[in-house]
């Protein structure tokens, strides 16, 4: 199994020759098998790239598994650009769950970007390729019913959890072929929301149920990433950025996800998601210093930040 990238930028698309080398465009990761359907994962501007790569180099009709983490724009707005649904007798499944908003499902906030306000092409072409489920069918058994598995193709195992985001979004661990990669989507560690910011684990101001818990949920989801060969993670912020002023948006920083890697003993570590605002040259500068640290820290994990045709071999 081979991961590529096909956007790594979180929230925005950053065209431009400031950040060419790194990759404007928003999150798209593609699993490379020698078989079975295309495997993808969410579908944000760099999806375009994918589907002119498919029609340049795949013969139609397409089957292929899209894995969404969550319906934030910045992981859906690629879809109507993707070629592939457009192609008769193509077969696109289309994996995620609703904000349970409104009474909104997964399929609805997916539809609703291509409406008539919006977009010029109409859902109704789609309905011959295009099916949608949603996770809060598919596992009744637990209240917002994420955290489960099932089979994406033959020998495709994904499992579900849910992450710490203002809106449901779901991490995914793809098991095949004798190895493992997780794709976070967006997520921020558990804290108590009545510390400072500053506080970023559970301290003794904590009361102990309190602690407990974010502690019980921040474990859990390491367990969830124990022993992948590859983590791919949300990695928007510096700590310090994250504990001035964006504690509450929903993403990680490097100093957290160099230790979750540690503790669940990872192989190889992705940070992306990278923050619109950030340069190459900016990125290059953080890079400088946080594999430094996780060289200290995980001499034994390969680290990389994520930039757009980068392909990962597992
Ligand atoms: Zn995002
Ligand atoms: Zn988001």
């Amino acid at each position: 199994m081979k991961v590529k990238f096909w956007g790594v930028r979180g929230s925005l698309p950053t065209p431009g020759p400031k950040t060419a080398r790194y990759g404007g465009n928003t999150t798209c990761l593609q699993v490379l098998r020698d078989k079975g359907p295309l495997l993808i994962l969410d579908a944000g501007t760099g999806v375009r790239e994918l589907a002119d790569h498919l029609m340049k180099t795949e013969k139609p009709p397409f089957d292929i598994r899209m894995l969404v983490t969550h319906t934030h724009w910045d992981h859906i707005h690629g879809f109507p650009f993707f070629t592939p649904i457009y192609v008769p007798g193509s077969t696109i499944e289309v994996y995620g769950i609703g904000p349970l908003h409104n009474g909104k499902g997964f399929e609805r906030v997916m539809r609703d970007q291509m409406t008539y306000s919006y977009f010029p092409v109409e859902n109704t072409m789609l309905d011959n390729t295009v099916k949608y489920f949603d996770f809060n069918d598919m596992f009744k058994y637990r209240e917002g019913g994420v955290e489960g598995q099932f089979k994406a193709a033959d020998g495709v195992t994904v499992k579900l959890k849910l992450t710490n985001h203002p809106v449901y979004c779901v991490a995914y661990r793809i098991e095949c072929d004798g190895k493992s990669f997780i794709f976070t989507g967006d997520h921020e560690p558990y804290y108590d929301t009545r510390l400072p910011a500053e506080v970023t684990a559970a301290t003794d101001e904590t009361n102990t149920e309190t602690r407990s818990l974010v502690e019980l949920m921040n474990d859990r989801f390491i367990e969830f990433c124990e022993g992948v060969d590859l983590l791919v993670m949300d990695t928007t912020y510096t700590q310090q950025e994250y504990e001035t002023s964006k504690r509450g948006w929903g993403h990680s920083y490097f100093e957290y996800n160099i230790q979750v890697a540690k503790r669940a003993r990872i192989k190889k570590l992705a940070f992306t998601h990278h923050d619109p605002t950030r340069t190459d040259d900016d990125l290059d500068r953080l890079m400088a210093k946080y594999l430094d640290m996780a060289k200290a820290e995980l001499p034994s994990c390969e680290v990389f930040a994520a930039r757009e045709g980068l392909v990962v071999e597992l």
